[in-house]
């Protein structure tokens, strides 16, 4: 499928946050990662990369190419919140931004409500 087809989907599944200006995937979220991910047949990508392809040229077969965040939100997939980096880059992405430990937050709260479970 060409990017263009999935950006067409992933657009009718997408949630403008205005205050950030982030593009929320709301389709589907993986729970363990809390990356925006579509899948079309037996394929499974996630958003951030598939636009980070289409927006920066991203190679999608290349495992030393990675699809960065600016922003905080792990679902997000605007262009201008992503950048192509590597391994490097990407630890960077990871450790400045937080954007981990903020899903992970994020997703204590909305389980000690729906689980009792109690956020530590
Ligand atoms: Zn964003």
């Amino acid at each position: 499928m060409a990017l263009e087809s999935y950006i067409r989907i992933m657009k009718a599944y997408t949630k403008m946050d205005e205050a950030s200006g982030c593009w929320l995937y709301t389709k589907s979220v993986c729970p363990a990662t809390g990356y925006g991910r579509i899948q079309v047949a037996t394929k499974r990508m996630h958003v951030h990369r598939i636009s980070t392809a289409y927006h920066h040229g991203l190679d999608l077969n290349n495992s030393n190419e990675f699809a960065c965040h600016k922003c905080e939100n792990r679902n997000c997939w605007n262009p201008d919140h992503l950048y192509k980096g590597d391994n490097h880059s990407n630890q960077l992405d990871c450790s400045n931004a937080k954007t981990f430990a903020k899903y992970l937050q994020k997703n204590a709260v909305i389980g000690s409500k729906s689980n009792g479970v109690v956020a530590i």
